[in-house]
């Protein structure tokens, strides 16, 4: 799930002179002069045209086409000169399982002023990641939990003073201060932070022991209507095994419908709107409906297969132990919906550009010598399936999280020319920037914040991954301003990939038009990783970043 490129404008423009918060321990004095040698552009084609190739089938995991892909990537690091990354292995064994909610009963609300029945599909959606055979929640007590928010570097718990062990919580969709206008405020103002995303609610629901926990749909902060929730809730999900077979998990996850929950708060005699409100500001008190008692359940169908992150390593010439990573998902969506005929999602841009990307980087760092620390190479799988493979390396780490310095994603290399400027997906949060801002400056190109923080994408791609459990991750990639043709140019050449070629057969080798514009993006890719690798600083998130406390918990246990 590349974000691909997205116009700067004049307002993120007016953000980004705002997210430059001072920081007390000034990072760029740690931030060493590297010099960029020449990257190999016949590397990154011959790679992306071998994995892009019809031959690997679309890099589905699982597949004949991920034994290719892991077959070329060893060879590829290799002959680049690296390492296997994961003691004497190149690989990873990720057990991966394929889920499905399968007969499911309505979900019903009894002890309220009525009895209420929500249809599965129409009314509310549910599934689980515990990897059972069945799924009930009978006669589950329900609280209000507001956001679900437990976010101790804020001062803000949802969960205070409630014990919700075995009951079922219902939740508010996004943060709390998602309408204001500006990116700014406690949860960031309109962009989004984890605790906005729903992924986030249900593990929290998790680690406070709900039995279930039910989203509030509303279409304007999810940004997406019942229609998305349904259909993606009601086909298989995909989870990475764990050895517990997801016990620490909720039983059950859902969403149910906004008119449903006001319905089910107006027969517990609570004002839903009222404590929506309540709800956006700290200090809130989550909320029992007294009485009110929710059951349902389903059969799980259950698949397993076990896939691979492939992992070479360079190992640093002064302080080995620490390292620096990058990181790029080999896998795709291999066979899929045909447009004329072709039934193969090939992932040239995306990613396997990305991955050769990993290839050409190895290249030139070993040729130019072995920088301090370390540096991996990680190629994950199932990013497409919901970041699996990489939550499966930062849940089974190789290499400690602690000593692992930083890190830098890529994903969708930009197809279509050199442009002036580089997007920071989730600018503002780390000392990272300040290393790429060193970079571009040298290259002569202008750093800009993401336009569209609301949707975010911080937290949709492998970077995000490692960040949950504190290791600071950049992801950057080409703004809109192509060098040749201007913002206008360039929108049109991003709407044109993602109309015809997204997740689409039509994401071809043949179809990437110019290879400059990667080019000139490796060169920052190579030089950021280069200053990591060459400084003795630890670069930590932000002061008052969700991931800042996960940072530095893995620190000091370093
Ligand atoms: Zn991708």
């Amino acid at each position: 799930m590349p974000r691909f490129f997205s116009a700067p404008t004049a307002f993120a423009a007016l953000l980004s002179l705002a997210a430059c918060s001072p920081e007390s321990d000034d990072p760029n004095t740690a931030i060493p002069d590297v010099d960029v040698p020449e990257l190999s552009l016949s590397t990154l084609q011959d790679v992306t045209r071998q994995l892009s190739s019809d031959e690997f089938e679309g890099r589905s995991p699982g597949t004949a086409g991920e034994e290719k892909t892991v077959a070329l990537l060893i060879e590829k690091f290799k002959e680049a000169g690296l390492q296997p990354g994961n003691n004497g292995s190149w690989t990873q064994d990720v057990p991966l399982v394929e889920i499905t909610a399968v007969n499911p009963t309505p979900l019903t609300f009894s002890g309220g002023a009525a009895p209420m029945t929500l249809q599965y599909g129409a009314d509310y959606v549910a599934g689980s990641y515990r990897v059972q055979p069945s799924i009930s929640v009978k006669d589950s007590d329900v609280v209000f939990v507001g956001y679900g928010i437990n976010a101790p570097e804020k001062g803000w718990n949802d969960y205070a003073g409630i014990d919700v062990k075995g009951k079922t919580v219902v939740i508010l969709v996004n943060d709390p201060d998602w309408q204001t206008p500006e990116a700014q405020g406690e949860f960031n103002g309109r962009a989004m932070t984890y605790y906005g995303r729903w992924t986030y609610k249900y593990e929290e629901a998790a680690r406070q022991g709900a039995a279930a926990a039910l989203i509030v749909h509303d279409t304007e902060p999810a940004a997406y209507g019942w229609n998305v929730v349904e259909s993606s809730w009601t086909g298989t999900q995909y989870l990475a095994d764990s050895t517990n077979g997801g016990a620490d998990q909720t039983a059950a996850n859902g969403w149910i419908q906004l008119e449903k929950a006001k319905q089910l708060f107006a027969g517990a005699s609570k004002d839903f709107d009222a404590l929506r409100e309540a709800a956006k500001k700290k200090g809130f008190k989550a909320v029992p409906l007294s009485g009110v008692k929710a059951s349902f359940g389903f059969d799980n169908r259950i698949a397993k297969k076990m896939s691979r992150n492939v992992i070479g390593v360079l190992p640093g010439a002064k302080r080995p132990d620490e390292y620096v990573l990058y990181t790029a998902h080999w896998d795709h969506l291999g066979r899929c919906t045909p447009v004329d005929g072709d039934d193969i999602c090939n992932g040239a841009v995306d990613n396997a550009t990305g991955t050769a990307a990993l290839v050409t980087l190895a290249q030139a760092f070993k040729a130019a010598g072995a920088p301090d620390r370390s540096l991996v190479f990680l190629a994950v799988t199932a990013e497409e399936s919901g970041l699996l493979g990489s939550k499966f390396y930062a849940d089974n780490p190789v290499f400690p999280l602690g000593q692992t310095v930083a890190g830098v994603n890529m994903d969708a290399l930009n197809p279509v020319g050199p442009t002036r400027d580089i997007v920071v997906v989730g600018r503002g949060k780390s000392q990272l920037d300040a290393y790429l801002e060193k970079a571009a400056l040298t290259d002569e190109r202008t750093v800009v914040d993401e336009p569209t923080p609301e949707k975010g994408f911080y937290y949709r791609s492998d970077h995000f991954s490692f960040a949950k459990r504190g290791v600071p991750m950049i992801y950057f990639e080409s703004g809109e301003d192509l060098v040749d043709g201007g913002v206008e140019a360039g929108k049109k050449a991003a709407e044109d990939y993602v109309e015809k070629r997204y997740h689409a057969p039509g994401d071809e080798f043949e179809a990437i038009t110019n290879w400059d514009g990667m080019m000139a993006d490796l060169r920052l890719y190579y030089a950021v990783g280069r200053m990591l690798a060459m400084t003795s600083a630890w670069p930590n998130w932000n002061e008052g970043d969700e991931f800042r406390a996960a940072r530095d918990k893995s620190r000091s246990a370093s």
